[in-house]
């Protein structure tokens, strides 16, 4: 049976990709490494949209995130997380295990971060270290206004760190356009690559915030990180094939054109939840905080989502994915981001429809396809 991946991460591999990764080992402090680094670094740049230092890791999303907490906030420092999901919480819980005093704002789970909420927090208290914020909440297919709340945060004391692990090189980022302080993402997403690196850049302004950090660190210590990109290229020993297929995958965002491939996203994204809508299903959150990259279906009382899933996974080789924490058997996600295009989305549409079918919940069978194939063409 043919299989379709069609999660939020990790993602399908272009060929180019995996097989700049069968490529044979080199030294990591050789010459052609250090190039090959400068190389990655230099595109990173464009995809970030930043001038600022990117450094490589080898680890998954949530080692960034790590990263990114621990070298800006000392035990003690008044952080403000904003949550609208499970990564959400994530960094608020990475924050309080570094000590911080968390102040967490729960949007809840399906709702898009209320900018006018941020702005009173942060005018009521000029004492925030850092801002915690995600981009898009892969748990609930929700986009977050990053650019408002980096709006805000510039000429406040705090640093905003955003998790852009299932956004960045999917949906537009404007690093130093918009004034993020530090970005993090992940390999195994809209890069196109398999997990385990991750990517992080920090503004002139973390890495002064940074300076006097107290938190006992060592893989995830930005000074050293900082010196080996002086001297070298990465601290410890890196993933050097997942660095081939890197080159590989920026190479492909590039020759795409990066403006391209957000448009792609979008549009992609706009058919299968037109295609959903039309099948009577309907959206998780509501429809202007809707992600580009991932979209989140509600069950109802004529379906349970995770039948749904099992008879789309058995019978046609397709998975989406589930509901995490308390969603868990309420709503399905499709996942549409890094090596997707338009019939990639006839196929989630088309799988799903047979299995509602199946299932028995009323459905026309080519209601959706029809009406995602209307928006695909008439969006060019
Ligand atoms: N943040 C977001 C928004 C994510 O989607 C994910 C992965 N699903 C993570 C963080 C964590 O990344 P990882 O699983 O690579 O540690």
């Amino acid at each position: 049976q043919k299989k379709y991946l069609m999660i939020p991460g990790p993602t399908p591999i272009p060929p180019e990709v995996t097989l700049a990764m069968s490529r044979p080992m080199i030294g990591h402090r050789s010459g052609d490494f250090a190039k090959l680094h400068e190389r990655v670094v230099a595109k990173l740049k464009q995809v970030f949209k930043t001038q600022n230092d990117i450094f490589i890791l080898t680890n998954s999303g949530t080692g960034g995130m790590e990263m990114a907490v621990a070298n800006v906030v000392n035990p003690g420092d008044e952080v403000l997380a904003l949550s609208t999901g499970n990564f959400g919480e994530r960094f608020a819980k990475i924050a309080k295990e570094y000590g911080a005093k968390v102040d967490m704002v729960d949007f809840g789970w399906g709702n898009a971060v209320d900018l006018a909420v941020v702005e009173e927090k942060l005018r009521q208290n000029p004492n925030y270290k850092a801002v915690l914020a995600t981009h898009n909440e892969t748990s609930t297919g929700v986009k977050n206004d990053i650019a408002g709340i980096a709006a805000l945060t510039k000429n406040h004391r705090a640093v905003l760190i955003v998790d852009a692990v299932s956004s960045l090189g999917g949906m537009e980022f404007d690093t130093d356009g918009w004034g993020v302080d530090v970005v993090v993402t992940g390999s195994q997403k809209a890069l196109m690559l398999p997990p385990g690196l991750a990517f992080i850049s920090f503004s002139q302004k973390a890495l002064e915030a940074a300076q006097d950090n107290k938190n006992p660190k060592f893989y995830f210590s930005l000074p050293a990180a900082k010196k080996a990109l002086a001297e070298w290229n990465t601290a410890y020993t890196p993933a050097v094939s997942l660095f081939f297929g890197l080159e590989a995958a920026l190479d492909l965002i590039l020759e795409e054109g990066l403006d391209k491939v957000i448009k792609r996203h979008k549009l992609l994204a706009k058919a299968c939840r037109e295609g959903v809508k039309a099948l009577g299903l309907k959206l998780f959150p509501a429809e202007e905080n809707a992600s580009d990259t991932v979209t989140a279906v509600a069950g109802d009382d004529r379906y349970d989502p995770e039948q749904l899933r099992k008879v789309l996974r058995t019978k046609y080789g397709v998975t989406f994915a589930g509901g995490q924490k308390d969603l868990k058997g309420k709503i399905f996600r499709i996942g549409h981001m890094g090596y997707v295009d338009k019939l990639d989305i006839i196929v989630a549409i088309g799988a799903l429809e047979m299995a509602l079918k199946e299932i028995g919940y009323p459905v026309e069978l080519g209601a959706g396809v029809k009406k995602a194939m209307e928006v695909i063409t008439g969006g060019e």
